[in-house]
């Protein structure tokens, strides 16, 4: 075992001070103005280099006093999501309505946790380190934000290392899996177009709203018809708009809504159905469809040889036994796929949920989302320990 955790320790009140500021200022994605600031900040007082990369990204790079020639990315997400915290804790949202309900302000902490453990271990490091502060993970556009700026961000990483709070696992224990972890999520929007008219003459109109209803109860079908009960699927609409007055027919609706897949062939299938769904049902009734798609994220697979590197590193910090390798399939998506084209990387949960303490085992993104802060010493040391053993090694 290494020292990385009794190091971690050493510096807790640095780390859960700095999830608490960032989980009371809380910004959504792609404003996060004052988090990269407070990162900038941070990384200044621990001497390592940093450069802002779009807009609201911050890139910090260490690097050893010898150089080897290998670099580690590390990376954390800084986004927060638009809620409104219900939890009465002296660390509450001070910013009404935006709340960190993912555990991104912990992602933050740890990794600014790992750089400070890092920094102090300068001089026995070879090689260089990237930690990589992400913005704009929760609308799925960081993860592509950085890989186009590859240079700018990974650098000549050959690793990353991510790490993400695990409510539905304990304090201590880290879910590394390999394969498939989350699914694939696409965005939709269906515009469709109607034509007005008094209610009381519905042939004279085209019913934008009664369309749109169709559509959504038939989306459904998809998933229970038309798709392998053995994979899952999701299709969900959780917007929808229509008409102007109890008493016209509507001219237009829009549907916005997502799919999840677990395969490649599952998402060119089902979207290609929610397409000709949409058309379809929109043409029988004399109107028209228009389908909008946003690609916010890949299924994300942890490649098996470099999930048993990362398990090698969690049991040197914290002996053996802590490691779960089946955790289930999360069917939310994570822009952490986008790394995972550019170089071999692996994406792990940390448990962050304690039956003792209120609200830490509640599910991402709820109002009373919380985490057990003793998990911060952990993924600070993982971080730390990952990287320095990948280019160290
Ligand atoms: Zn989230
Ligand atoms: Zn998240």
């Amino acid at each position: 075992m290494n020292t990385y955790l009794s190091d971690a320790e050493k510096i807790k009140e640095y780390v859960v001070g700095l999830r608490r500021y960032f989980h009371a200022n809380p910004e959504l994605s792609l404003k996060e103005f004052l988090t990269s600031e407070k990162i900038e900040k941070e990384l200044d007082e621990l001497g390592i280099e940093h450069k802002r990369t779009a807009e609201t990204g911050v890139i910090g790079i260490l690097r050893g006093k010898e150089a080897s020639g290998r670099v580690t990315a590390l990376r954390a997400d800084i986004d927060a999501l638009p809620i409104y915290e219900k939890n009465d804790v002296p660390y509450r949202s001070q910013n009404d309505g935006v709340m960190h309900a993912c555990g991104h302000d912990a992602h933050t902490a740890m990794l600014l946790g790992a750089a400070k453990l890092l920094a102090a271990k300068r001089d026995e490091l070879k090689g260089e380190v990237r930690f990589l502060f992400q913005p704009a993970e929760e609308i799925g556009k960081g993860g592509k934000l950085y890989t186009e700026r590859r240079s700018e961000t990974l650098g000549d990483a050959a690793r990353v290392f991510g790490i993400h709070c695990a409510p539905d696992l304990g304090t201590g224990i880290v879910g590394v899996k390999k394969g498939i972890n989350n699914a694939s999520v696409d965005h939709f929007t269906i515009n469709i177009e109607g034509k007005s008219a008094h209610v009381c003459n519905p042939s004279k109109g085209v019913d934008a709203l009664y369309i749109a209803a169709q559509i959504v109860v038939a989306l459904q079908g998809i998933v229970s018809r038309m798709t392998s009960p053995l994979e899952p699927v999701v299709i969900g609409v959780g917007k929808l708009e229509a008409g102007t007055g109890y008493n016209i027919i509507a001219g237009n609706a829009q549907l916005e809504g997502t799919t999840r897949n677990i395969s490649e062939e599952n998402r060119k299938k089902v979207n290609g159905l929610v397409e000709e769904t949409a058309n379809s049902i929109a043409r029988l009734y004399g109107g028209k469809a228009e389908v909008v798609w946003e690609d916010f994220a890949s299924v994300l697979i942890n490649p098996a040889d470099i999930c048993d590197e990362a398990v090698e590193v969690i049991n040197d910090v914290l002996g053996k036994g802590h490691v779960k390798t089946d955790r289930e399939i999360y069917l939310s998506g994570d822009d952490f796929c986008e790394y995972q084209k550019e170089c071999q990387g692996v994406y792990v949960y940390l448990g962050t949920g304690n039956a003792d303490k209120e609200n830490t085992r509640n599910p991402y993104h709820t109002n009373n989302f919380d985490i057990d802060e003793d998990a911060l010493t952990i993924g600070a040391a993982l971080y730390a320990a990952y990287a320095e053993k990948y280019i160290n090694s």
